[in-house]
């Protein structure tokens, strides 16, 4: 699923392409109102993500002009602290929904699913491999059908590696994504997170395995 990000801080434009590829997107990047307009009218896009302000001009007359012809693509403003006037005006042009900078990688991504998951979009609501099904809506996971619990960090390191399944996800990526933009991580966090999510899958009796492939990352797969 392709998704379009319309800002111009280079830097946060990467780290959420990069979050973005690791949950299973494709990410387009873009830095000027001009060049996503021309973008948004030759390329379908399953969500735009836009910054408001743009070296030249302002994002919301892309917004304005995406809403005037009629084009449901759901939109994710990113707006300044404070910028009260621009998200009332965003929600009025017709955006779904805004972030006030600084989040978390894993709000945006939270908030994003659920804009992809309103009826006609195109997110999936469950991911699946053997007997381990996430509900990616309640951020449930089920094994065998029965609900299991897990920390928050837990459930988002599970998410990522299950909408990567079959797939090596790196180190990085899983910090970026669990601790969100902000850098705060101690060293040997991803592995003990890693750590307790393998043995609460073993104690669930879950058919799947999280394998570290090492210096790079992490896959999960079926067990045999
Ligand atoms: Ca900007």
């Amino acid at each position: 699923m392709r998704l379009l990000i319309v800002e111009d801080n280079e830097e946060l434009a990467r780290l959420l392409a990069k979050g973005l590829q690791a949950a299973g997107f494709d990410a387009d990047r873009l830095a000027g109102v001009d060049e996503s307009r021309a973008a948004l009218q030759t390329t379908r896009y399953a969500a735009l993500i836009l910054d408001l302000g743009l070296p030249d001009g302002d994002g919301l007359s892309i917004l304005r002009e995406l809403r005037q012809r009629k084009d449901p693509i759901p939109v994710l403003l990113l707006t300044a602290r404070g910028g009260v006037n621009d998200r009332v005006s965003g929600l009025r042009a017709g955006a779904d929904d805004y972030l006030v900078k600084p989040f978390a990688f894993e709000e945006l991504l939270a908030r994003l699913e659920a804009l992809l998951r309103r009826p006609g979009q195109l997110l999936g609501r469950s991911l699946q491999i053997a007997n381990v099904v996430f509900d990616t809506e309640s951020r449930q996971m089920l094994i065998d059908d029965q609900p299991q619990f897990l920390s928050a960090r837990e459930t988002a390191v599970l998410e990522l590696l299950m909408r990567r399944k079959g797939h090596v996800v790196s180190k990085k990526l899983v910090e970026d994504h669990i601790f969100g933009l902000s850098g705060d991580v101690v060293s040997n966090a991803i592995e003990v997170y890693v750590h307790r999510l393998r043995k609460e899958l073993a104690d669930c009796g879950a058919r799947v395995k999280i394998n570290t492939v090492r210096g790079v990352g992490y896959v999960i797969m079926e067990s045999k």
